[in-house]
């Protein structure tokens, strides 16, 4: 994942003309933290752990990001996503820099008070260098609302009453509403100003998803109210496909139940992969990372694919859609908008005062579609696809950040407000 999130950070970096000290400044991470977290385990034996935390870039704000627990979660990856989310926080042009990290563990391994156990001793280990104004985590893979409430416990034991230390918390404990739609309604926005871009609205548009968890099936929800047909959706277990449409609601109680879309009785059984060659408008990739790659590219069949889910492109995928002239909303703007509702927690937070649901929505929806719009002007003016123009824009604002904290000329950056 490191080195695609260089790949494409290099494309934007070439289009911007910068140097190459310049772009070792603004790709090394401001701090990396690895800890150690021994706990005790249910059975008395010790669990051994390795928890990471990096931090990206902090030029425009107090830095955000995710906290992951997966087996797989290291210091390469934590990099490459702690990076993504200096750009992405940038794109959208909310007041934040860039972290990720989490803790190697296996969560369905793990016992309720093993997991409460592992996270206040990692807390413990990082508290010094999170914080309101320093950094801010979130949830992320396997994490959760009550996750972050643990979180802002034992954080408020040491320094005070501090809410504002993690975002996703619980709604009757300081979270926000809209929080839990958030990304799959910034999924819903995105494309539907896609398609204005080619005077078409969501009315009749053929939709597939992979994946139906909490983006998938939010913005599968959010497309169908405004007229979309879900045509077709896969998940780990199975894929579910109807041509004149599924039932959306129906699907969301059936998965609430059974864990999976698999078996449900509203439409025909399919191989999950096969969803993402499906015969559709609008491809939406909303489980894994690296699922578009250079074997099914060509089979492609959606003109549109919005990337709801972290790096689901591989970059020999992305050259494939350029050249097929398949418009791709890259990940970096089209999940923008959980991290932008986070953002309302924190204020919120901060502010100490209750935003109401419909001043979410409004604000979401005025910052994606500026957001999606200043993309879409660098992409006419850069002669460039989606990604690069809102690499370019992301980029350019760190840069002019930081350019503007020290003595160093700005002018190359003027145009990056
Ligand atoms: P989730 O755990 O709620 O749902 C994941 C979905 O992916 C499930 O439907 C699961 O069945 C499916 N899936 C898992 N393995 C699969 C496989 N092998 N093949 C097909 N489907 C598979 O996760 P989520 O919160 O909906 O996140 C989905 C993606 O969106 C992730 O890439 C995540 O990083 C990204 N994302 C999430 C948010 C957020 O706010 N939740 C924000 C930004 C990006």
């Amino acid at each position: 994942m490191l080195e695609e999130s260089r790949y494409y950070f290099q494309k934007a970096a070439k289009a911007l003309d910068l140097s190459d000290k310049t772009q070792k400044i603004l790709l090394t991470p401001y701090r990396v933290v690895k800890v150690e977290v021994v706990t005790d385990g249910h059975d008395g034996e010790w669990l051994h752990h390795v928890g990471y935390r990096v931090q990206h870039d902090n030029s425009r704000g107090p830095m955000k990001g995710g906290l992951r627990y997966h087996p797989s979660v290291d210091e390469d990856d934590a990099t490459a996503l702690a990076t993504l989310m200096t750009w992405k926080t940038a794109i959208v042009n909310i007041p934040y820099g860039g972290a990720k990290g989490g803790i190697n563990c296996n969560p369905q391994e793990l016992t309720d008070k093993e997991l409460f156990d592992i996270t206040h001793e990692f807390v413990g280990h990082i508290r010094e260098i999170i914080g309101p104004n320093l950094d801010i985590p979130a949830p992320d893979v396997n994490t959760n609302a009550d996750i972050m409430a643990w979180i802002m416990d034992e954080y408020s034991n040491h320094y005070g009453f501090s809410p504002a230390v993690v975002t996703g918390k619980p709604v009757h404990l300081f979270g926000s509403e809209g929080r839990e739609e958030a990304t799959g309604r910034g999924v819903m926005i995105a494309l539907e100003k896609a398609l204005e871009t080619q005077h078409k609205s969501l009315k009749g548009i053929r939709v597939a998803l992979q994946g139906f968890g909490n983006v998938g099936s939010h913005a599968a929800r959010l497309i169908a109210e405004k007229g979309g047909r879900i045509v077709a959706v896969g998940d780990h277990k199975g894929g579910i496909e109807n041509k004149d449409g599924l039932d959306v609601s129906k699907l969301i109680a059936y998965v609430k139940e059974h864990k999976t879309v698999s078996g449900f009785a509203g439409g025909n059984a399919f191989k999950s992969e096969d969803v993402l060659t499906w015969d559709c408008d609008v491809l939406i990739p909303a489980a894994l990372g690296g699922v578009l790659t250079a074997e099914n590219a060509n089979d492609v069949r959606a003109s549109i694919i919005v990337e709801a889910a972290n790096a689901p492109t591989t970059p020999e995928a992305d050259e494939i859609f350029h050249r097929r002239n398949i418009m791709v909303i890259p990940d970096v703007l089209a999940n923008a908008g959980g991290v932008t509702v986070s953002y309302f927690e924190w204020a919120q937070n901060i502010q100490q005062f209750k935003w109401e649901l419909e001043r979410i929505h409004n604000e979401l929806y005025k910052i994606m579609t500026r957001a999606f719009e200043a993309v879409l002007d660098m992409a006419k003016r850069k002669q460039t696809d989606l990604r690069t123009a809102a690499y370019i824009l992301g980029i350019g604002r760190v840069a002019r950040a930081t350019l503007s904290r020290t003595h160093h000329s700005l002018s190359k950056f003027e145009q990056f407000d």
